[in-house]
């Protein structure tokens, strides 16, 4: 479920519809959780997909750390990318507004937290754009977006969470032990979709190596 200050708008023919925020979002707001209404789809379910669904699945899901597509019922699915977005997933499974989101300004993510399966050209013209999405983009920049999300982090609980019912309570717990003694930070990296037992052990070696315990 997206933050209730929300609403869809065109944004032009290239990208068609986005994201708004209909009044201002501070830093360090939850803009997205996960809700039970979520519709999930398993590899094994995406396998058996016609075409015709299969392309709607990968326009308007991301993929999670088990390999599940989530598919949101809500305006969540509309959000767009950027390379200097406002909003980021962050390794506790919720979005954060990683900066002040003013009110009429396109609410934008990064998509390569999303396990994004193929390469994926930009339209976002952003500064800085990388042009193009890479699966491999969380190996590259999860250091960075983990400082970007850590400082975000600092403002949870100074702002309005409209979603703070959403979040489970270990995440709620793991969350509140990170803000008060700053260890034990989960990575976004542990957000990655890792197939095989090599990759895992490859993850958990370099999760070891960068998170402090
Ligand atoms: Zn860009």
């Amino acid at each position: 479920m997206i933050h209730p200050h929300a609403q869809l708008k065109f944004v032009n023919g290239t990208i068609g519809l986005g994201v708004y925020a209909s009044a201002p979002i501070p830093k360090g707001t939850i803009v997205y959780a996960a809700d039970p209404f979520e519709i999930e789809i398993t590899p094994r379910q995406f396998e058996v997909l016609s075409d015709f669904f299969k392309e709607i699945a990968e326009k308007y899901s991301y993929i999670d750390s088990r390999g599940v597509r989530i598919m949101s019922w809500d305006l969540a699915k509309y959000v767009n990318h950027s390379c200097d977005p406002n909003t980021m997933s962050t390794g506790y499974g919720f979005e954060i507004a990683i900066k002040d989101i003013a009110k009429g300004e396109q609410i934008t993510d990064e998509y390569g937290l999303l396990n994004i399966e193929n390469e994926i050209p930009l339209a976002c013209r952003c500064q800085n754009c990388r042009k193009v999405l890479r699966p491999t983009d969380i190996d590259t920049y999860y250091p960075i977006w983990d400082t970007i999300i850590k400082d975000a982090l600092d403002n949870i609980r100074k702002v309005p969470q409209p979603l703070w019912s959403l979040i489970g309570k270990q995440t709620k717990s793991d969350l509140i032990y990170y803000l008060r003694t700053k260890k034990r930070y989960k990575s976004v990296y542990t957000l990655k979709y890792v197939k095989t037992e090599k990759q895992r052990t490859a993850r958990m070696l370099s999760e070891a190596a960068t998170v402090p315990i």
